[in-house]
């Protein structure tokens, strides 16, 4: 961008510029001393299965485990202020590791109480993570460390980062598979995928974006959108689940349509371990 503005002009000279550069490189030491001084956390929210005769007692079926910076000076810090750096910084890597570990290592308490020991945990992966020679040996560690059930464990990957070499991919996804872990398509339906991929991929589940949810009611086209994407997982043999239902409307839709499990503020937020057992 400076090159383009031309030889004479450097953006350095922009002052508003040069403060957001300092912003965001005293953001990335705070992130560096935030992994070393242990002030990450994740936040649990839980997935239902919802049947259609018993709309109102959906039955958890597991969690997504989400990321939180406990940050001292910054307070509770939301992913989407911090997970771009960490990626350009290289740091998503160690933080990466961190979050699969934590989120197996609860997998294991989990396993020691009836309630809990069937449920699932969704762990997001990041592009440049699953990009890295090491990701099948780094899952392999996570759960060899931890002991957690493999079957248990449900990677959540982006549509974006599995368009860059596809043999590649599926030989990753498949080492993986072979241990038992499953991978979930997430966001799915704002990327770019071609369905000859799609075909190929060993996927287990869709998620439909919660851009198409939030007005499934009221937009034609979302809600074609939702039904489309529900045949079409369906027909490869995937299940589907619905994220960022909010309202009974959209459950009761959603439910309608085939969907396999929801997960959204209607069912509960994002939560503390100990907040989500008083659940
Ligand atoms: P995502 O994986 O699509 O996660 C769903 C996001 O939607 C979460 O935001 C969640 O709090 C929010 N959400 C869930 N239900 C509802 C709802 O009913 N209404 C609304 N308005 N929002 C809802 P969050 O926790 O802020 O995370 C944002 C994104 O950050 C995630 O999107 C994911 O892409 C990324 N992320 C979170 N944790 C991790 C992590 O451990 N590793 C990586 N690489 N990325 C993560
Ligand atoms: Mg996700
Ligand atoms: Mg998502
Ligand atoms: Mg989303």
């Amino acid at each position: 961008q400076a090159k383009a503005a031309g030889r004479n002009t450097t953006r350095f000279f922009d002052p508003a510029m040069q403060a957001a550069a300092a912003t965001y490189s005293e953001l990335e030491k705070d992130l560096r001393n935030g992994l070393a001084n242990q002030e990450f956390v994740l936040h649990y929210q839980v997935q239902v299965k919802v049947d259609n005769n018993k709309l109102h007692e959906p039955t958890i079926t597991g969690v997504e485990a989400l990321v939180r910076w406990n940050s001292g000076s910054r307070g509770m810090v939301p992913p989407a202020q911090f997970i771009q750096l960490a990626e350009e910084t290289g740091m998503i890597l160690p933080l990466g590791q961190w979050v699969l570990e934590t989120a197996c290592a609860q997998l294991v308490e989990w396993a020691k109480s009836p309630r809990t020991a069937n449920w699932t945990m969704a762990v997001n992966v990041s592009a440049s993570q699953f990009a890295k020679a090491d990701f099948v040996t780094n899952v392999y560690s996570a759960l060899e460390k931890t002991g957690a059930r493999p079957e248990l464990l449900k990677l959540e990957l982006t549509e974006s980062m599995l368009v860059v070499d596809i043999e590649e991919i599926i030989l990753k996804m498949n080492a993986i598979r072979a241990r038992g872990v499953s991978f979930s398509l997430d966001d799915f339906g704002t990327g770019y995928s071609s369905l000859s991929y799609l075909k190929r991929l060993p996927l287990t589940q869709l998620k439909i974006d919660r851009s198409f949810v939030r007005d499934v009611l009221t937009d034609p086209s979302d809600a074609v959108i939702a039904r489309t994407i529900v045949a079409l997982g369906h027909s490869l043999g995937l299940k589907v689940i619905a994220e960022g239902v909010e309202t009974e409307g959209q459950r009761d839709f959603l439910t309608g349509i085939g969907v396999d499990a929801h997960q959204g503020y209607l069912f509960g937020k994002p939560v503390g371990v100990d907040a989500l057992h008083t659940l």
